[in-house]
């Protein structure tokens, strides 16, 4: 079971951060269908999580809503 979460103005925090899905190399943009593994946080176009097999950390689950920056482990700060 995924989420699919479509960026909105609403993640305009999430845009800011310049992130790009890991398979396609593609920054996310407004629009875009995006899944969080919910192990690591880390985003992904919805093609590459189905890419992966719907998977990712050995496990399915997907977050529900866009995690804010500082919930995220990940080093944001460029
Ligand atoms: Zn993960």
């Amino acid at each position: 079971m995924k989420n699919t979460l479509t960026l909105t103005k609403k993640q305009a925090h999430f845009l800011k951060e310049n992130r790009q899905d890991p398979i396609t190399g593609d920054s996310f943009q407004m629009g875009d269908e995006i899944v969080f593994c919910a192990e690591c946080k880390s985003a992904f176009l919805k093609e590459s999580w189905e890419y992966m097999g719907n998977t990712h950390c050995n496990q399915e689950k997907t977050l529900e809503e866009v995690p804010f920056s500082k919930n995220l482990n990940l080093i944001s700060d460029l």
